[in-house]
């Protein structure tokens, strides 16, 4: 299975991916985990993006796209991947688009997660990830357990979560026409709980492929 997940910034695409890796048994790309980890080693790539990640904006398109061919190239994406947070622009989908129809490997489908703005910034302030596992949390919905080690995003700060909002209404939303047009958009509506998420994601997939 080759998936997509778009959705506005704490919508659920980071939640949704971890789980559905483990459901799906294919691996997980997230371009903001890499880059993170990228700006986390001081890597050249990983100052390269700072600037743009830290003040909300998108890391230019040449920069993620290389990333996310080098990363689909790899032995375990062969079977299959789902991908979070990419693409994230028109161009970017119709790179990724060409990767994939040269190896004859088209996407499966593009699940759009729907959530109203306000409750994105609250979800987002008050997000917290394990360093240690990755597993992500909620101060109020889904406090983590005592000996979590937590770490508050950067970029979620509410400043910045707006200016990521606005990224995604200005940039990413045009993705959506994109792929309705192209057939394999699936919408969900992401305000519920995760594992209520899960399981109307993998119907809307199971449905898709009978
Ligand atoms: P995320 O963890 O997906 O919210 O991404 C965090 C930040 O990384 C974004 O706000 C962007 O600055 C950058 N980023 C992640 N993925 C992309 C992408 N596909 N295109 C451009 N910038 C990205």
């Amino acid at each position: 299975m080759r998936i997509v997940l778009v959705g506005p910034p704490a919508s659920g695409k980071g939640t949704q991916a971890n789980v559905l890796t483990e459901r799906l048994g294919v691996p997980k790309i997230s371009t903001g985990d890499m880059l993170r980890a990228a700006l986390a080693a001081k890597t050249e790539l990983g100052l390269k993006a700072a600037e743009a990640m830290n003040s909300g904006k998108l890391v230019p398109d040449d920069v993620v796209i290389g990333l996310v061919e080098e990363r689909i190239a790899q032995a375990d994406a062969q079977k299959g991947f789902i991908l979070d947070g990419f693409p994230r622009t028109v161009p970017q989908a119709e790179s990724l688009a060409a990767t994939l129809d040269k190896s004859g490997t088209p996407l499966d489908a593009v699940v759009q997660i729907d959530v109203p703005r306000d409750l994105l910034i609250d979800r987002a302030t008050l997000r917290r990830t394990d360093k240690r596992t990755g597993q992500i949390y909620h101060l109020k919905y889904n406090p983590p357990p005592p000996d979590a080690d937590l770490e508050h995003r950067a970029d979620d700060q509410e400043e910045t979560v707006r200016a990521r909002l606005d990224q995604y209404d200005a940039m990413t939303a045009a993705l959506l026409p994109y792929y309705e047009a192209k057939g394999l958009l699936v919408r969900v509506d992401g305000s519920g709980a995760p594992k209520g998420v899960t399981e109307e994601i993998l119907r809307l997939l199971s449905e898709r492929k009978s």
